[in-house]
C-alpha cells in the first residue's frame, strides 16, 4: 500500500526537482546549464576531485587543472609528479594516481574519448559506481543514478528510511533509481546533489524552501533532521612518530618520495620513523634519522587525521652542512633537497606541509639565535649527536 502511494508520487517528485533545478542550479565551474550536456572530461575531473572534499577546496584546483591540462590527452601526457603536485592539499592521493592512470588508459585504449556507458566507465582506473553513474548521466544522458552522501541523506529523509547506514544503502539505491526520470537523468542527479548541498543539509534542513516537501515522509513524521541514522563507527586509533626536518647550509630542505602505492603514495614526505600506535623508542628514532646531526626537538607536535587513524608527529630539526651524507636507512635514492621557493609547488601532502610549517615557525627563534654565532652553528653541525641518544637522555631526565 505504502509502495503504491510512493509510486504515484515518483514522477511528481522528479518533475518538482527538475523545475527547481532549472531555477536554482548552482553555477559551478564544471557545470553546464540545465538541459545541456557537459564534456565528460570536466564531469570526470570534478567528480573525482569532489570525493571527500568541499566545493570550496576543489574550485581553484579544478580551474588550475583545466588550465594546465585542458583535455584528457594533455593530462595523459603529464608526469605523475606534476599531477600529484597540482593535487596537493586535496588529500586521498590515490585518487590523483588513479586520475593519471585513467587519463592514460582513455588516451591509449579509447582514442582520447571517454566511453559513454556506466558499464564501460566502471572498467577505468579510479572510477567507481558513483562516478561512473555521474559521468554516464551528466555527460551522456544515460539513465543512470549516482548516489553519494548528499543523495543518501535526501532519499533517507524523503522515504523516512530508518535502517542505519551502511545497511540502508541498497534500499536507498533502489529508491533513488526509481525516482530517476527516463529523460534528463543528468539534471535530475545534479538537482539531488544541489538539494542535499543547499537545502536538505545535514543539520537544520531548510524544509520550508524544499521543492519536494509535500512528498517528504521524514518531514511529515518529524524525524527528517535525525536521518539518516548511522551505525556507530569504531574509534580511530592514534599513531605516533618523529619527523626529521634537515636544513642544509644552502637553504634546502631534505624530502623523500614515498613508495608509489599505499597511503600518500608517490607524494613527497619529510623523512620520519614509521607511524605506529606506540611512540618510537630511541633505537627506532636513531635507525630512521636520515643524517647524523645535532637534532633539536621542536616543541609541540603536529596532528593530522586520516580516514582510518589519527597521527601525532614530534618534529626534530637540524642544520647540516652541504656535503652531509645521507644514512642508508633514509633510502637516499628517493631523497632530494628542495629550496624553500620550490616547496609551494611540490607534491607535498597537507600533513607534511604542517610538519614543515611547525619546524620553521617554532624553530625560528632558535635559528635567529644560532645565526648570531656562526661558530656555534658550525660546531652544532659538526657534532653528530644521534637523535636516539638525545631522546633517550631527555626521557630519562
Ligand atoms: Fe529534506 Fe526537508 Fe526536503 Fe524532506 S522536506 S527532502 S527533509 S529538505
Amino acid at each position: 500500500m505504502q509502495d503504491s502511494h510512493i509510486a504515484m508520487e515518483e514522477g511528481a517528485i522528479a518533475e518538482a526537482l527538475l523545475a527547481w533545478y532549472g531555477r536554482e542550479a548552482r553555477a559551478l565551474p564544471w557545470r553546464a546549464p540545465p538541459k545541456s550536456r557537459q564534456d565528460p572530461y570536466k564531469v570526470w575531473l570534478s567528480e573525482i576531485m569532489l570525493q571527500q572534499t568541499t566545493v570550496k577546496a576543489v574550485t581553484p584546483r579544478y580551474i588550475n587543472f583545466l588550465r594546465r591540462w585542458p583535455d584528457v590527452n594533455a593530462l595523459a601526457r603529464a608526469e605523475l609528479g606534476e599531477v600529484l603536485a597540482a593535487w596537493a592539499g586535496l588529500g586521498y592521493y590515490a585518487r590523483a594516481r588513479n586520475l593519471h592512470a585513467c587519463a592514460q588508459r582513455v588516451a591509449k585504449d579509447h582514442d582520447g574519448a571517454f566511453p559513454g556507458t556506466e558499464t564501460e566507465l566502471r572498467k577505468l582506473p579510479g572510477i567507481g559506481a558513483y562516478t561512473a553513474a555521474a559521468i554516464a548521466a551528466i555527460a551522456f544522458g544515460e539513465h543512470a543514478t549516482p548516489v553519494d552522501g548528499n543523495i543518501e541523506r535526501v532519499i533517507a529523509r524523503l522515504f523516512a528510511i530508518e535502517t542505519p547506514l551502511p545497511a540502508a544503502k541498497p534500499e536507498i539505491k533502489v529508491r533513488a533509481e526509481a525516482l530517476t526520470p527516463d529523460t534528463r537523468a543528468g539534471d535530475f542527479a545534479q538537482s539531488m546533489m544541489d538539494l542535499g548541498a543547499t537545502i536538505c543539509t545535514p543539520r537544520r534542513p531548510a524544509c520550508g524552501l524544499c521543492p519536494v516537501r509535500p512528498a517528504c515522509r521524514g518531514y511529515a513524521q518529524g524525524i527528517a533532521e535525525q536521518l539518516p541514522y548511522k551505525e556507530e563507527k569504531a574509534a580511530r586509533p592514534t599513531r605516533r612518530g618523529v619527523a626529521f626536518v634537515a636544513m642544509r647550509e644552502d637553504g634546502t630542505v631534505l624530502l623523500r618520495t614515498r613508495p608509489p602505492k599505499g597511503l600518500l603514495g608517490g607524494m613527497l614526505e619529510v623523512p620520519s620513523t614509521p607511524w605506529e600506535e606506540t611512540s618510537p623508542n630511541g633505537e627506532i628514532i636513531a635507525a630512521h634519522a636520515p643524517v647524523d646531526a645535532a637534532w633539536q626537538d621542536v616543541s609541540g607536535r603536529v596532528e593530522h587525521t586520516f580516514t582510518h587513524f589519527h597521527l601525532e608527529l614530534c618534529v626534530a630539526r637540524a642544520a647540516v652542512p652541504e656535503d652531509v651524507v645521507l644514512n642508508d636507512g633514509a633510502n637516499p635514492a628517493q631523497c632530494r633537497w628542495l629550496t624553500l621557493r620550490e616547496l609551494p609547488g611540490a607534491a607535498l601532502p597537507t600533513v607534511m606541509r604542517k610538519v614543515l610549517a611547525h619546524a620553521f615557525e617554532t624553530g625560528a627563534s632558535r635559528s635567529s639565535r644560532s645565526r648570531k654565532s656562526s661558530r656555534a652553528k658550525r660546531r652544532a653541525s659538526k657534532t653528530r649527536v644521534s637523535p636516539a641518544r638525545r631522546t633517550a637522555n631527555r626521557r630519562s631526565a
